[in-house]
């Protein structure tokens, strides 16, 4: 199974790191200006246009950045219950349960089945 996160679409709500029950998400920080992946958000298998370089989707921050929804989106860190970019570091472990795939508010979480059937999140 391979999984990665649209990361220019993640708005940092830990959805995916809430539900996920086998820890395939890691939230990560924003990095700096000049080092956008200096806190890892790349660290996963998201191809170059899906990358993390410091910009986040114009029509994803319009949608939810001023949301109240009890999440910090867009925040540059974790606070531990919203914020930061997640990271789907541990991508071999998915079993495919779907529970990120209906709560990533993005709709930024893409996985590869060993079929080669692809998966992406749409928001309930
Ligand atoms: S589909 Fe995979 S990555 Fe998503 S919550 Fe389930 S096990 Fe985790
Ligand atoms: S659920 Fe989606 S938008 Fe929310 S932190 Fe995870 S990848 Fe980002």
């Amino acid at each position: 199974m391979e999984v990665y996160v649209d990361k220019p679409k993640c708005t940092g709500c830990h959805h995916c790191f809430d539900v996920c029950p086998v820890s395939v998400f890691e939230m990560k920080g924003r990095g700096t200006k000049e080092n956008p992946d200096a806190d890892g958000a790349n660290s996963d298998t998201a191809p170059e246009d899906a990358k993390w370089k410091g910009v986040i989707d114009p029509a994803i921050k319009q949608k939810w950045e001023n949301v109240k929804d009890g999440h910090r989106h867009f925040a540059d860190k974790s606070d531990g219950s919203s914020g930061g970019i997640s990271a789907a570091v541990n991508g071999p472990s998915c079993i495919l349960c779907q529970a990120c795939l209906i709560e990533c508010e993005g709709e930024c979480i893409h996985i590869t089945d060993d079929t080669g059937s692809k998966f992406q999140s749409i928001y309930k």
